[in-house]
């Protein structure tokens, strides 16, 4: 359960923009209502984002919802500095001496002066320095930080020795300075307390047990995920707030807001930012531009015990969306890639009339068995510009555009040619050999649909309708995972009582197939400690995680246990076989699946259950593989309940035989096998000649 429905990360300005077009330094704010991302919304000046602030909060409220607001500047200030102002040791009281004192309109305001006067207070000067206007000095406000001599406050907050690259806040003025911010921004956030009076808490020095919370954050902790581009075209600014938002909201979704908040210091009253030594999970959540699931997603309906195949199948099409972000490729380098848009056709293909074939062109109105040619020719590339006269006729090449005047074409080896005159030696129709102009496609026509991963000749229909670039989905990064303690790599020698690592290069080799880019997790022995690690270190940089072994409810299962405790797991008592079980989870945010670890059952199960699921994952949609009936070679008996899969190939005379074993630890039937014969989840008697359905390993992607 997140701890709130909606996301607002602010980015704060101390100065003062006057519109109206959208400009970097000014307000920004980036908001995520139950994990949507909305727009960023750009705020002239403080006076408009503090209307909609408190706008947003009782929209917000009214709906019942649960709020989380960053601002970019501190809360609070070194330790002592709030209590020498105000006598009282509750850092919020500063919040409402600054409100009762800071006059601020959109072309002008005191912070300065309030600085000065601050300063004056205490012996020396005072701990502001830096004048934001470079004309007029102000009373007791130095213009450098090094002319100052009051030793009274620390230079920085304990907070700020820890966020690298932050700047004290008794500086107003000067690249990247926040001294201005604060003070600035600290009495809107008292009136939007005082507005919303018991429903607005302050982290981290109130607990946050009312809808509204007011955090403290830096967007300079995901900066690296924003350097990478993720905001092409965008103001950076906006780009960080929308990024953060999202991070939030991600790390609530997945319950890591929760100890990360707790993390906050309150002893000094100076504030905390928020995120502070958890930089890494942050940026890898601002990072990843799709979407994540929520934790609940694979729950089965209670009370099922063996699911049938095709219950699974539809609960986890509903269940699963696009988890990857989207990205714009030029159209040469997306084959592969999955469309994110729909693409139509920039212009029409072929683009102007044009002849089949190799011969002479004239009109079909003015046709006699002789006509004169006109000299020159038309050639692809290289026009014939002026009109052909009726009753006279053209060369013209393959692919040449028909000149004026020329709507039907005579194949030169239909015709002959002497003293500049074209006989026709067979009849003609109206139009023959001309390619009209958009018969193939025409320019708007909704030429490939968002979801098509694309193929070479779908590259090819792109280019030639001149799309040249598109947006199409990020590939879904699967990490792959084997455990037991039994697994070794290869090697000459090793003892019998080692089973080689079969299922980790199976896996990977499958993704990629799928188009997918493999991460290998490698091997990881079973202990908890040792599982959950490298399950942690998989959900920040994996979209999926695809597991082998231990997914079974025995004491050495590993898998399981860990997911049950620290994942939202169900177990899937899938009625298949080879198969079962199948351990569903989401860890940290990301899908899990677990598979068995034979050899056997966990091809099957990736091909039936996770080649469809990466799909829908990678923005590719659900897919079902295509079989076909072909009569048996083999005889069978088959219970009811449940549903087999058995390796099999097409022999010479398009039957279906089967692998000599079922046995599912012979991963030779795997390698022997084409495709694979399903049977349904009755009871079957078969005898050779009866029809089954045979679906190739192609009609799986391979
Ligand atoms: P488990 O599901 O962990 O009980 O494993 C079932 C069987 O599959 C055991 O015989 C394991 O040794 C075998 N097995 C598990 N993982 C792999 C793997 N990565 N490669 C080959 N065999 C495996
Ligand atoms: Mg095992």
């Amino acid at each position: 359960m997140s701890l709130f429905d909606t996301h607002i990360v602010v980015d704060w300005s101390g100065g003062n923009d006057v519109g109206p077009r959208p400009k970097k330094d000014a307000i920004w704010i980036g908001v995520e209502r139950n994990g949507q991302t909305e727009p960023p919304v750009y705020m002239r000046n403080r006076a408009y984002a503090e209307d909609w602030l408190a706008a947003r909060i009782a929209d917000e409220l009214e709906r019942g919802h649960r709020l989380c607001i960053g601002f970019d500047f501190a809360f609070g200030y070194p330790r002592g500095f709030a209590e020498a102002l105000t006598g009282k040791s509750d850092p919020l009281a500063l919040w409402d001496w600054f409100e009762a004192r800071v006059e601020d309109a959109p072309k002008q305001n005191n912070r300065a002066e309030l600085a000065g006067q601050i300063n004056a207070m205490f012996e020396g000067i005072g701990p502001f320095w830096g004048n934001p206007s470079p004309k007029l000095d102000v009373p007791d406000l130095p213009r450098k930080g090094l002319a100052r001599t009051c030793s009274t406050f620390a230079e920085r907050r304990v907070v700020e020795t820890r966020a690298k690259g932050s700047f004290p806040v008794w500086q107003l003025a000067g690249a990247g300075a926040v001294g201005s911010q604060v003070i600035m921004g600290l009495p809107v956030l008292a009136r939007l307390r005082q507005r919303f009076t018991g429903r607005v808490s302050v982290w981290p020095f109130e607990p946050l047990d009312t809808p509204v919370a007011l955090v403290e954050v830096w967007p300079s902790l995901i900066a690296g995920a924003v350097a990478e581009g993720q905001y092409e075209g965008e103001i950076k600014d906006a780009a960080q707030v929308r990024l953060l938002a999202r991070a939030l909201s991600r790390l609530d979704q997945v319950g890591r807001l929760e100890p990360i908040l707790a993390d906050g210091r309150t002893e000094s009253g100076e504030g905390w930012i928020l995120g502070v030594g958890f930089e890494e999970e942050i940026a890898a959540m601002a990072r990843d531009s799709g979407t994540r699931l929520p934790n609940d997603c694979f729950a089965l309906p209670p009370g099922v015990d063996w699911t049938p195949v095709d219950v699974a199948l539809a609960s986890l099409k509903d269940s699963l969306t696009p988890v990857v972000g989207v990205e714009k490729l030029a159209i040469s380098n997306a084959s592969g890639r999955v469309l994110a848009e729909d693409l139509t056709a920039a212009r029409s293909n072929p683009p102007g009339a044009n002849s089949a074939i190799d011969g002479y062109g004239f009109a079909f109105d003015g046709f006699a068995p002789e006509m004169p040619l006109v000299p020159g020719r038309a050639a692809p590339g290289d026009p014939y510009r002026a009109a052909v006269p009726k009753g006279q006729a053209i060369r013209i090449l393959t692919g040449a555009l028909l000149p004026e005047g020329v709507d039907t074409i005579l194949m030169q080896e239909e015709a002959s040619v002497s003293d500049g005159l074209l006989r026709a030696q067979a009849k003609v129709k109206r139009g023959q050999n001309a390619r009209a102009a958009g018969e193939d496609v025409k320019a708007g026509d909704l030429t490939l649909r968002a979801g098509t991963r694309l193929r070479p000749q779908d590259v090819a229909l792109a280019t030639a309708v001149g799309v040249a670039e598109a947006a199409v989905f990020k590939p879904l990064r699967v990490g792959v995972i084997s455990t037991g303690d039994e697994l070794a790599p290869p090697a000459p020698d090793t003892s019998p009582d080692r089973t080689f690592d079969a299922n980790r290069p199976m896996l990977m080799g499958l993704a990629e197939a799928w188009g997918h880019v493999p991460v290998d997790l490698g091997h990881v022995e079973d202990t908890r400690d040792a599982l959950r690690a490298r399950m942690r270190d998989g959900a920040l940089s994996c979209d999926v995680i695809l597991t082998s072994g231990g997914a079974s409810a025995g004491d050495a299962d590993h898998v399981s246990a860990l997911l049950s405790e620290e994942g939202a797991l169900t177990h899937w008592r899938v009625a298949i076989k080879p198969g079962r079980p199948l351990a569903l989870a989401v860890f940290d945010g990301v899908p899990v699946f677990g598979l068995p670890g034979n050899p056997v059952a966990a091809f099957v199960c990736a091909l039936i259950f996770a080649r469809p699921a990466f799909s829908a994952l990678s923005g590719g949609g659900w897919t079902e593989p295509v079989g076909f009936d072909v009569p048996a070679a083999f005889s069978k008996s088959k219970k009811r309940g449940r549903r087999e899969y058995l390796r099999a190939r097409l022999t010479a005379d398009g039957t279906s035989e089967v692998f000599a074993s079922e046995g599912s630890g012979r991963i030779s039937g795997l390698s022997w096998a084409e495709g694979l014969v399903e049977l349904g989840d009755d009871a079957r008697e078969i005898t050779p000649g009866d029809l089954v359905r045979y679906i190739p390993f192609g009609s799986f992607g391979l």
